[in-house]
């Protein structure tokens, strides 16, 4: 066992799993929580047959995948880390890349399923649009567990089930998590009688005029983000580049407001998120003149690009990896761009304040300038030497 693996003990046998990105720190965090353990207990009490159809949705580090390979599931979610994540646990436990199928967030499972376990994610938006998505593939003996923290179930959590699949309750907690269990409603299964999925959704930039499409994960999905706008205040500063990143893209727009002025440059756009670089594309499709000259990533950071090959790296990071608070994504972000920027190449970060990415970019590219600034945000830009 390498000494960032821990042992997840399952009715269902033990597997050695990490996290991936791999956890830092004395005491790594586990690659599950209670509620994927909730969610197999109760499995394991009331058996599944052999020949069940199984789906699951957001199996954040394949703990789920893993100790129900032996029904091939099918495995969804829109992570990119995630889904490497598990590929790497099947990898360390000597099990075929083949014991599951992994299908993006837009794909369409192939059902229809007689046991479907949901992890609820983060985004309320995104537990919405999958519900739609998999309402399709459910009958009405289709059993249905999810499961969260418990601080993680609301009411609105509750709703969206009862409103788009039947009628919903929940368990007892069990250290700190709770199930969720729904039952298949006929009258909502039913095509003609139900709604469909309000994603993707669109919201006009007054500035531009663009009607952006945002997919239900995408960050700050109703609306542009303040930080966002504040970066886009002062884009007419960014140097002149023959090839630019949008490093985190989300919907694209700091990229496409880089590309719209800059009509010879290329354009790569990189997320981890799949909703995310869809957005992105579909925005570049609408809004570019030539959209050949832009490219799409799904990427832990930059891990695939080419060392000095780019001139010019926008980046508005993220602050936390699911529940996880902290600025490692940022940090890997920023090295990534060190080595992907050619010399004299800018990275141009936007971010709070009080989040100090100063002093990291002091750190690794020895300068780092104040572009611009308010109370609350700061538009940083560090040269590689
Ligand atoms: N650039 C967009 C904007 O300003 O609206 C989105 C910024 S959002 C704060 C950060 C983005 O980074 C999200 O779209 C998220 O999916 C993406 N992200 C998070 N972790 C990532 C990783 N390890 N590799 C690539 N992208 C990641």
């Amino acid at each position: 066992m390498n000494s960032n693996d821990q042992l997840f003990e399952t009715p269902f046998g033990d597997y050695s799993l990490q996290r991936f990105p791999p956890a830092t720190g004395k005491s790594p965090l586990r690659a599950w929580d209670a509620a994927d353990q909730y969610l197999l207990q109760q499995l394991s009490e009331q058996p599944m047959a052999d020949t069940d159809r199984l789906l699951l949705l957001n199996d954040q580090f394949g703990a789920l995948g893993l100790a129900l390979h032996p029904w091939q599931p099918q495995s969804s979610g829109d992570s990119f880390l995630s889904q490497q994540a598990c590929r790497n646990n099947l990898q360390f436990n000597n099990l075929s890349a083949d014991s599951l199928t992994q299908l993006d967030s837009l794909s369409a499972p192939e059902g229809p399923f007689d046991v479907v376990l949901i992890k609820i994610p983060k985004t309320l938006a995104l537990l919405e649009d999958q519900l739609y998505r998999l309402r399709p593939h459910l009958t009405e003996t289709t059993r249905i567990l999810a499961a969260a923290m418990a601080r993680d179930i609301h009411t609105s959590t509750l709703q969206l089930f009862e409103r788009i699949i039947g009628p919903t309750k929940t368990s007892l907690a069990r250290k700190k998590a709770r199930l969720i269990f729904c039952h298949p409603q006929a009258a909502q299964l039913d095509g003609a009688c139900a709604t469909d999925s309000p994603y993707p959704s669109e919201y006009t930039l007054p500035e531009t005029g663009w009607h952006l499409s945002n997919h239900a994960n995408v960050f700050s999905q109703a609306k542009l983000d303040i930080g966002t706008r504040f970066f886009m205040e002062h884009i007419d500063k960014l140097p002149a580049a023959e090839q630019i990143i949008d490093l985190g893209c989300g919907n694209g727009l700091l990229g496409l407001l880089a590309a719209e002025r800059q009509p010879e440059a290329r354009i790569a756009f990189y997320d981890e998120s799949h909703m995310a670089l869809a957005s992105a594309q579909e925005n570049c499709r609408h809004i570019l003149a030539n959209p050949s000259r832009a490219s799409f990533h799904l990427d832990n950071a930059l891990a695939s690009a080419d060392s000095n090959s780019a001139n010019l790296i926008l980046n508005n990071p993220p602050f936390h990896q699911k529940n996880v608070v902290g600025d490692h994504i940022a940090w890997q972000m920023f090295k990534d761009a060190k080595r992907v920027l050619q010399a004299d190449g800018e990275l141009w970060v936007i971010g709070n304040r009080h989040l100090q990415y100063h002093a990291k970019l002091k750190k690794l590219f020895g300068n780092c300038q104040t572009a611009a600034s308010n109370n609350k945000f700061v538009l940083l830009v560090s040269r590689k030497r």
